[in-house]
């Protein structure tokens, strides 16, 4: 693999272990957030190349991945893990130049996403059946397999896109699945870098396609296709559901992780500045541009003004700038599109009567797609408490009781995440338990491990991706019974 570079680049598809052109020739232009410019261009995939790349993901599966024990599967996986760290720097700038996500994250994310797929080698020689008792145990002896589900279709959002799918691939390949992923039209590049380093690194061919395309066909092409197994899907609740109504139209298994608007709930007790720190960690790490954003602050009415002033305080010193300068803190918006999401909802939130605290307009110093760090002051039932933003903007409101805070965390479709800030042990287990969202931190935030199950309630998804149990979601349990009398039996009756 060529080392760092900030040249201009060309991304082609990858199946079946090469890269290859669009059948129909067609590319498009990757933008870097921060330059403007185009930095890459890529091969524009449409339904033709999906349905090449599930034969081939097919083939694979048939064939020489399928064949695999998995003690070996594990071994190419151990493999992977330590050609990622090797590949990290490289990886991390294509990350950064398609997305404007920072170097110094992008690096530490890539340097730890080789954990994944150790931590998964470590399952893959461990999927065990159970021995089971038949009804009749002299005349029937019961095990089960858990055997792969089959072709994955894998389809990712632009923010993060190697982690993301990583969530998918490791348990998958655990599982000895293959699997056609289509990223994000907005950051492209990377995942089809990392297929051709995982390749380079033991993975057969057409274990691991990648169709980038510029249409949403070519991902609804990947969804509907009838030579998938499942679909494992993360981005908008929006799209997630057009998806999940594809497979389950071929009545295949399917997995969502959506988006999410998690609360930030601090007590009186908290230490005020620890929890502004989660604060910010939660809501303009990565410009915001995370499913698991807290971007809801729920602070007891009592330390209201002296939390949101530490977070005011913060967040106007943030240093927005260059991502791939070690010093910045905060990056673009990842595209166009987005950022005018961002300033539309800013602009509502105004129409609304909402107070901006700080921020709420583009940072005018630096042009181009930044916006400065926000943060609002709102009623609950206002639209930018209400609606995901995906962006750098806090909505902050109050409660008086507990009872009214987990009311209030509470009155939300999504259930992604969300946080409790207090010294008060029972407190903080009491409202972890109350909040329905898939993950809740106690006095922390944005922590992610790959033994966690992550995912949400309610419109934030189905099923989870991360943990032991990840890897059902890759499987089918087969029930195996054993005639052991070697005699007939009455054909008309059962058992
Ligand atoms: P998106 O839904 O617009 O796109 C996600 C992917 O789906 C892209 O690859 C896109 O090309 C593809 N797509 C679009 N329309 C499609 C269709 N009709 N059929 C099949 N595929 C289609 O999301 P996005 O803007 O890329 O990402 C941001 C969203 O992702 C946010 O809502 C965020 O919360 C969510 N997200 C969730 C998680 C999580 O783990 N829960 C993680 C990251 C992002």
């Amino acid at each position: 693999m060529a080392p760092p570079s900030s040249a201009y680049e060309t991304f082609k598809l990858f199946i079946n272990g090469e890269t290859v052109d669009a059948v129909s020739g067609k590319t498009f232009a990757s933008l870097n957030p921060y330059t403007g410019q185009p930095w890459a261009t890529i091969a524009d995939g449409g339904p033709e190349d999906i349905d090449i790349a599930v034969r081939a993901a097919r083939a694979a599966f048939e064939g020489e991945w399928g064949a695999k024990s998995g003690f070996e599967r594990a071994a190419v996986m151990r493999n992977i893990a330590d050609a990622i760290s090797a590949n990290a720097e490289r990886l991390a700038l294509l990350e950064v130049r398609d997305s404007g996500k920072l170097m110094r994250e992008m690096i530490g994310q890539l340097k730890g996403l080789g954990t994944w797929y150790t931590y998964y080698a470590g399952l893959a020689d461990k999927l065990e059946g159970k021995t089971v008792p038949a009804l009749n145990p002299q005349t029937y002896f019961g095990y089960t397999l858990r055997q792969p589900v089959g072709v994955v279709g894998a389809i990712t959002p632009w923010n993060s896109p190697l982690l993301l799918l990583t969530f998918k691939l490791a348990p998958l390949l655990a599982a000895g699945c293959t699997c056609v992923v289509k990223p994000s039209e907005h950051s492209p590049a990377s995942t089809v870098a990392f297929a051709q380093i995982l390749t380079e690194a033991g993975l057969p061919p057409g274990v691991l396609n990648v169709v980038t395309g510029w249409d949403r066909s070519t991902g609804e092409a990947l969804a509907a296709h009838q030579g998938v197994d499942k679909v494992a899907f993360t981005g908008s609740t929006a799209t997630g559901a057009k998806v999940a109504q594809a497979a389950v139209a071929n009545i295949n298994k399917v997995t969502l992780e959506l988006g999410g608007k998690s609360p930030q709930i601090v007590f009186p007790d908290a230490d005020l500045d620890a929890a502004a720190n989660g604060v910010i960690a939660g809501v303009f790490a990565a410009t915001g541009q995370t499913c698991m954003a807290g971007s809801r602050l729920i602070v007891h009415e009592s330390v209201k003004d002296e939390l949101v002033a530490k977070v005011v305080e913060r967040a106007n010193a943030i240093k927005q700038g260059d991502p791939t300068e070690a010093g910045t803190e905060m990056g673009p918006v990842a595209n166009r599109p987005q950022y005018e999401k961002v300033l539309g909802f800013l602009a509502g939130a105004k129409a609304e009567g909402a107070t901006i605290a700080c921020g709420g307009e583009p940072n005018a110093d630096l042009g181009g797609l930044f916006i400065r760090p926000t943060v609002v002051l709102a009623d609950p039932e206002k639209t930018i408490v209400r609606e995901e933003v995906f962006g750098p903007v806090l909505a902050a409101y109050t409660f008086t009781d507990e009872d009214e805070a987990v009311a209030l965390a509470n009155d939300t479709p999504y259930g992604l995440a969300g946080a409790v800030w207090t010294k008060d042990v029972h407190r903080a287990h009491r409202v972890a338990a109350a909040v329905r969202a898939g993950t809740i931190w106690i006095n922390a935030y944005r922590v992610v491990t790959p033994n966690m199950p992550f995912g949400g309630f309610g419109l934030s998804g189905i099923g989870r991706e991360n943990g032991t149990d990840a890897v059902d979601e890759y499987l089918e349990n087969k029930s195996v019974l054993v005639e052991l009398t070697g005699g007939s039996r009455d054909p008309f009756t059962m058992g």
